[in-house]
């Protein structure tokens, strides 16, 4: 029985109903004649529902509806109400014993004090009361719920009677078997022995037909549950089983709940389906289905309408039929059933969690990461191109002006290259005007002759070294590493300047080292160095008295550098410029550019070296040039 609405409504008004209490039982004690009345009046608008179960109240799918429905009542009732639950447990056996004594009690329970609805969940109940009604409940309405279409007994049917039917229809279900597991070639069907088990099994067979030879049907309803599961075990390829009820099975084992079911999820080796609702969510699959929540609402409507006072008659319901497929996920996953094959309209439940929705905030995080990561990348990746577009462009930048400085340099040699060119070119004219004379003889001197040849091709080389320098000087290329010894390199720059130094009078020496020093880089760009320093430090002696002109210029090694030194003996650098030389456009000269030392620190760095300049003690400039020795 359950109290719990008219426990509920009394503690609202707790010391009126002391009081009432108090006052109705002094009544009662001092006018015994008036005790029902009393009684009738106290009960207030109490309405007393009997739920009768068909098997028992724990047996699925029944058990699903009649808790569905209990909920139902409590949450829409205006009234307080007695909700009374019996179970009919005749049904479930096999071989069902006599009625007689449950009804008795069920007499003896109610009379005089019938029900004010009854609510049979099931065909057995539905039957049974439709039976007894007549002895147990003339007058009570009944809603016969929770019975398939066909088991619904019309003759015996009352004005006091609503029927919540449902209607079973296994094409479909076996249409849905064969939409998601086109493979399957046999049906296991479990079904237990009772009679209405036994009742639904011919219907099955009459009902499936049509399918023909597509399946093969394997009944296992005379078998004891036990043999089923081993069955189940070991099913071959392409079968599946299909639950239709097991309440009692062959051997007479009764099964509440979902045991059976569960069990047989547990050992099955192929996928399970149902057409109840109540076994979906962890052993079948799913498909279209009986849902509860549709029978429910419609028990629950019939009731509170009669309780209210409709007339059963006036309620009519069509008969339920299956709702929208629903499927368990987990059960798709295990079975490699793919969600393409399901209906368009179908859902989907009990969807675990994937990677993603576990860990949606982590990898939000990861791939912002990632994103900003890539970004930063491409954004250096690009400043990087950038930056090496615009060194290359630099570079070249620098190559012609390191090219416009030498020919600025050669300018400035012209005399001095005139002058070197003159002396081989004179003497060569010299020497083949003797030549010619000597041939003009009437016995020449060969010898003197060869000889004068020899000094020719002499001469002629000379000229064409001075060309040759002043070519590869002059030459516009790209920079170009190689292994340079660092004496001769010297030297021959010193060459290219030399009868400048002569024309101007200046005491240019060259001092190398004792041994040869490899370093590498630009031969041309290592000689541009040493022509711009000596150039600018014959312009600092230039103006000194002509015995003071002096340029000394020599090469030595430290450790693992080689060191150019170019000193003079002009009036030296003043202090405040000693850092500024080697900026670009610094010049202290009328006609000059400031481009030479700056040009000469750049190839100096490129060089991996560096480049000094000092004042000496004894009065003039000093330049020191240091680059990474090789070998
Ligand atoms: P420019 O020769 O066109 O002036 P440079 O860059 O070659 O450009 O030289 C910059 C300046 O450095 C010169 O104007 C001069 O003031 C100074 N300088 C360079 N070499 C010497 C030196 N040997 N003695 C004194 N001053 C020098």
């Amino acid at each position: 029985m359950s109290w719990r609405r008219c426990m509920t409504s009394g503690r609202s008004r707790p010391v009126v109903a002391a009081w009432l209490g108090l006052g109705l039982l002094l009544a009662a004690c001092i006018l015994p004649g008036t005790a029902g009345a009393v009684e009738r009046s106290a009960r207030g608008d109490l309405k007393r529902v009997l739920i009768l179960h068909s098997f028992g109240r724990e047996f699925r799918p029944w058990s699903e509806y009649a808790r569905s429905i209990k909920a139902g009542l409590e949450q829409q009732s205006p009234w307080p109400l007695d909700i009374q639950e019996q179970a009919l447990l005749t049904a479930r056996f096999n071989n069902p014993g006599p009625e007689a004594p449950f009804v008795e009690y069920l007499h003896s329970l109610y009379q005089g004090a019938p029900p004010d609805i009854v609510l049979s969940i099931g065909a057995p109940a539905a039957r049974f009361v439709q039976r007894y009604r007549g002895k147990l409940f003339p007058d009570t309405p009944m809603v016969l719920a929770v019975v398939e279409e066909r088991l619904v007994d019309r003759v015996d049917l009352t004005d006091n009677d609503v029927v919540v039917s449902v209607r079973n229809d296994f094409m479909v279900v076996f249409d849905n078997i064969l939409r998601v597991l086109p493979e399957t070639k046999t049906v296991a069907m479990v079904i237990g022995a009772s009679p209405l088990e036994q009742f639904w099994i011919d219907e099955v067979k009459r009902e499936l037909k049509p399918l023909g030879n597509r399946v093969d049907l394997v009944w296992y309803a005379d078998l004891p549950f036990e043999e089923i599961l081993k069955r189940a075990a070991k099913l071959p390829p392409h079968t599946v089983l299909f639950w239709g009820l097991m309440t009692v099975d062959a051997a007479g084992i009764i099964y509440e709940s979902d045991i059976a079911l569960r069990s047989l999820h547990a050992v099955a080796n192929a996928p399970i389906f149902s057409y109840q609702d109540p076994f979906f969510g962890g052993s079948t699959v799913g498909g279209p289905m009986q849902l509860t929540a549709e029978t429910s609402r419609k028990t629950v409507d019939a009731a509170m309408r009669i309780l209210g006072g409709e007339k059963p008659t006036a309620i009519k319901y069509e008969p339920i039929e299956f709702g929208a497929a629903k499927y368990d996920w987990r059960e798709l996953q295990r079975w490699g059933i793919s969600e393409r094959k399901l209906p368009a309209n179908s859902e989907i439940l009990f969807r675990e969690p994937g990677v993603w929705e576990r860990n949606r905030w982590q990898i939000l995080l990861i791939a912002t990461i990632i994103l900003v990561q890539t970004g930063l990348i491409s954004g250096l990746l690009h400043e990087r191109q950038r930056r090496r577009a615009a060194e290359v462009e630099a570079r070249q930048r620098f190559a012609d002006l390191a090219h416009a400085n030498r020919y600025a340099t050669v300018g400035e040699l012209t005399t001095s290259i005139a002058h070197e060119l003159n002396q081989p070119l004179g003497a060569i004219l010299t020497n083949t005007e003797t030549a010619e004379l000597m041939l003009n003889a009437s016995s020449p001197d060969i010898d003197e002759v060869r000889q004068i040849l020899a000094d020719i091709r002499r001469d002629d080389h000379r000229a064409s070294e001075v060309i040759r320098r002043l070519r590869s000087v002059l030459k516009k290329r790209p920079f170009e590493i190689k292994e340079v010894e660092l004496n001769d390199t010297v030297r021959e720059a010193i060459g290219l300047v030399r009868a400048v130094a002569d024309g101007r009078s200046i005491g240019l020496t060259y001092e190398p080292a004792f041994a040869d020093m490899h370093v590498k880089g630009d031969p041309v760009q290592l000689q541009q160095v040493v022509l711009n320093v000596v150039i600018n430090a014959m312009d600092a002696v230039s103006d000194a008295a002509i015995e003071l002109r002096e340029v000394r210029v020599s090469t030595a090694r430290a450790s693992n550098r080689a060191e150019i030194r170019i000193a003079d003996s002009g009036s030296g650098i003043a202090a405040d410029d000693l850092t500024k030389v080697f900026d670009p456009f610094f010049t202290t000269k009328p006609q000059g550019m400031g481009m030479g030392l700056a040009i000469v620190r750049t190839i100096v760095e490129a060089h991996h070296g560096t480049i000094a300049a000092e004042n000496q003690p004894s009065g003039g400039a000093l330049f020191t040039v240091r680059l990474p020795i090789v070998r």
